[in-house]
């Protein structure tokens, strides 16, 4: 089994992908089987298909939704919580991933660049995100805000900009150890960390194949995210 020294000066930075909660139940983007297989992306998940039909965004994600509740977080979401515990703030966790099983896991802080599916917004006013489990599903009319604007999904879709860009670049400049898992190093930004990151920390990965941006890596641990990760960091 690979280990990984993280010593008490170092910075980690950790990437999540889908594929950490694959071993949950929930299907990544790409793989054979994929959630996304049976939908055209850019009509269910961009701010044109909202446009145009927020019935069909409504029930791709409350497809999700319901997926992602029966899911339960696996050991590769507790190893990271465990790491949390250890290194304090010397971790920053980035989650590329809409559901919640780092938090059901034990993780404290998780920065979700792509937003969370348990939340929603309004599409015209600034109301807060709120916290929103509801199904919206056919044939129920799209939730309405006290502005009168559409309740739309808490999601950054494809052509939207990621949450919290600026706290993050600042903690990849800071961090000495960079760990990218189960990401297929395909979706900007997240697919440039490794690149942005390298010459100055060490640059690990984690998933059963090299990504797009293996080159970047100076290590690539080939293996299941909730097997490998129990038994990766020593600190
Ligand atoms: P991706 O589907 O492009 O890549 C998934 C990666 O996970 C692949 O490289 C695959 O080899 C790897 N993988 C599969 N099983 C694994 C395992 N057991 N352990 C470790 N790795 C494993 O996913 P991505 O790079 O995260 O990008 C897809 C986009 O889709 C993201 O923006 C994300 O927001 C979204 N997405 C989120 C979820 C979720 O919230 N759980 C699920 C699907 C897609």
């Amino acid at each position: 089994m690979p280990r990984l020294t993280i010593s008490p000066v170092d910075r980690v930075f950790v990437l999540t992908g889908a594929g950490i909660s694959a071993e949950s139940g929930i299907p990544t983007f790409r793989d054979a089987g994929g959630l996304w297989r049976n939908y055209r992306i850019e009509e269910v998940a961009s701010p044109h298909a909202w446009r145009r039909d927020p019935r069909l965004v409504w029930d791709f994600y409350s497809m999700r939704r319901k997926v992602a509740s029966a899911a339960k977080p696996n050991p590769g979401h507790f190893a990271l919580a465990t790491l949390e515990q250890a290194l304090g703030d010397r971790l920053f966790l980035c989650t590329q991933n809409v559901d919640n099983l780092h938090e059901q896991g034990g993780a404290r802080r998780v920065h979700h660049m792509h937003g969370e599916l348990f939340k929603s917004r309004c599409d015209s006013c600034s109301l807060p995100p709120f916290a929103d489990t509801s199904l919206h599903e056919s044939p129920g009319e799209i939730p309405r805000c006290s502005c009168g604007g559409k309740i739309r999904p808490h999601i950054c879709w494809f052509g939207e900009t990621p949450f919290e860009l600026e706290q993050i670049f600042r903690a990849l400049d800071e961090c000495s150890l960079f760990i990218a898992i189960g990401t297929s190093g395909s979706v900007e930004p997240a697919a440039s960390f490794a690149a942005h990151v390298a010459g100055g920390a060490r640059t690990f990965y984690v998933g059963p194949e090299a990504p797009a941006n293996h080159a970047m890596f100076d290590e690539c641990f080939l293996g299941k995210a909730g097997e490998l990760l129990p038994g990766l960091f020593s600190c």
